[in-house]
């Protein structure tokens, strides 16, 4: 409520022709944000669909992915001012750039959004915002595990909780997912939610994100 009272009294501006109105306004956007090829997002061959190759599926149970923009220059200056600047409505703008496609709608937790001053989940607000536009069912699926509170544990428990850095908090068995994070680099995060998803009995992972770095 507060947050959208303050959009209204300051709107984003464009970062490119400083325009009112959104952070990359529409004719500015074609020529700033640039699409990335389809391809295996582990290994980069590339291919139409944005498939996991077989070769990387038996390592990391990806089905496709599916990644809008190359990692470089206003994406990334954008990413960076939704994620340690509180630009919610930078989430909501590129939740809207990301591709549809058919599932139910998680996300992978982010790393201390909860630490952070006015603290949010930057993959939260796209996964939410991308199920409202695309009509789709939104579930909080995954929960990072905090391995700081550590203290007072016995050695076996401590052992037990570094294992994983992912936990499955619902019951995805047969669905088909689509996790929704901000960026991915080495794509080690994603693979290892996909696991653990896969192992609770989702049946398929797809993964969206902004970009790739
Ligand atoms: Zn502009
Ligand atoms: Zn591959």
């Amino acid at each position: 409520m507060l947050e959208k009272l303050f959009e209204i009294i300051s709107p984003d501006t464009c970062v490119v022709c400083k325009n009112e109105g959104k952070c990359l306004c529409d004719s500015c956007r074609p020529n700033t944000l640039i699409y990335k090829k389809p391809g295996c997002v582990f290994c980069n061959e590339v291919n139409d669909s944005g498939k996991t190759c077989l070769r990387c599926y038996k390592k990391h149970p990806i089905r496709i992915a599916k990644i809008s923009f190359r990692y470089e220059n206003t994406v990334k200056e954008l990413i960076w001012a939704m994620k340690y600047e509180n630009k919610r409505s930078y989430a909501r703008y590129f939740s809207g750039l990301l591709m549809p496609m058919p599932g139910v709608v998680c996300f992978v937790p982010s790393e201390g959004a909860s630490r952070r001053k006015r603290g949010y989940d930057q993959a939260e607000v796209l996964a939410k915002n991308y199920a409202k536009l695309n009509n789709l069912e939104f579930k909080k699926v995954l929960i990072r595990q905090a391995h700081s509170r550590q203290v007072g544990k016995s050695r076996t428990e401590r052992l037990k909780n570094t294992k994983g850095n992912f936990v499955v908090a619902q019951n995805v068995k047969g669905l088909d997912l689509l996790l929704i994070d901000d960026v991915i680099t080495t794509g080690a995060t994603i693979s290892e939610c996909a696991s653990v998803l896969k192992e609770a009995g989702a049946k398929s992972v797809t993964a969206l994100a902004i970009a790739k770095a």
